[in-house]
């Protein structure tokens, strides 16, 4: 018997990409997809060509983050032509819904068969970096790509989290499930990692004893100017989940893979990858684009 056609394509289509990285995450929500389309346009802003990949076929986030909701692919000789920003190919089933709403309930062997697709048929041209954001957890999508990709070469995952203990507990089988099929684990990042914000953007609240709440917040920034202009430069952090567990940086630690740092819970994140931007291009973002910086450049 010999090898397998659709693989051979694959390594093919895999040929013209330098770098191959995964991002997982235990549970949804800890900020994957925003991760992954963060690292992009990072990757992108240093010259790099990338592609991102998103195999979240139940739940494909990244047209949204990457401000491409609506685009739709199309096909040329070569294949299916990745929708572009910047350098940034993008592949994602959010392309082919007719509306947005649609549930996709689909079982393994057809999502096996849209990931085996992305990589056959999408020209992806030469790359630098091909980004895959993959769903949450370890199920038949995770099980596809690995199977796909590990014969051209994956360069290794990272992991995604929150400090929470609950969230943590997955990120110990995201890295159980790599070792187990052979993929370096680059690191883990934890994002949500304290609420982070210049001490000029908060809303100041007086609460009295029945609850209510008065917006005060004219009359503390007319203090602090008065007093302590030197305060306005601060930037305020509260930790929002219980990390007194001792957060990713000791499950690294425990677990022997690097920790790659932290990504504070920031607006103006939220808001860069709600409106689909790129934190790396002039102000989009706040305390988290330096914190994003540290992190990739550890990569
Ligand atoms: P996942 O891919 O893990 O399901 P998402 O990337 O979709 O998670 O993130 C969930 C939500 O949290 C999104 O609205 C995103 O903008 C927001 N978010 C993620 N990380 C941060 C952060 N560090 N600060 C503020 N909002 C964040």
């Amino acid at each position: 018997k010999g090898p397998d056609p659709d693989l051979v394509v694959i390594a093919e289509r895999m040929a013209t990409v330098k770098h191959k990285i995964l991002v997982l995450s235990g549970k949804g929500g800890v900020g994957k997809s925003t991760f992954s389309a963060q690292l992009s346009f990072a990757l992108a802003a240093m010259d790099f060509q990338v592609g991102l990949l998103d195999i979240d076929i139940c739940g494909p986030s990244i047209p949204k983050m990457l401000g491409l909701e609506g685009q739709e692919i199309h096909q040329s000789n070569l294949g299916w032509s990745p929708v572009f920003v910047d350098s940034i190919g993008v592949m994602s089933i959010g392309f082919m819904l007719p509306d947005p709403d649609d549930a996709v309930i689909w079982r393994g062997p057809r999502k096996n068969g849209i990931i085996k697709q992305f990589l056959k048929d999408v020209y992806w041209g030469e790359l630098d970096f091909l980004v895959v954001d993959a769903p949450p957890g370890t199920s038949d999508e995770h099980i596809s790509i690995v199977q796909f990709l590990k014969e051209t070469g994956i360069d290794g995952a990272i992991i995604v989290t929150t400090p929470q203990q609950v969230s943590l507990i997955d990120v110990r089988k995201e890295v159980s499930f790599c070792k187990k099929v052979g993929i370096k684990v680059l690191g883990v990042v934890e994002n949500m990692s304290g609420l982070c914000q210049p001490v000029t953007d908060f809303k100041y609240m007086k609460q009295s004893k029945n609850g209510d709440q008065e917006d005060v917040t004219i009359w503390a920034m007319e203090i602090m100017r008065e007093k302590a202009p030197e305060l306005l430069d601060l930037i305020a952090c509260s930790e929002v989940f219980d990390s007194s567990a001792g957060g990713a940086a000791k499950m690294c630690r425990d677990m022997g893979v690097p920790f790659l740092g932290k990504i504070p819970l920031d607006p103006k994140l939220c808001k860069a990858a709600e409106e689909g931007k790129s934190c790396f291009s002039g102000e989009e973002c706040g305390v988290s684009a330096p914190a994003l910086s540290a992190i990739i450049n550890k990569l």
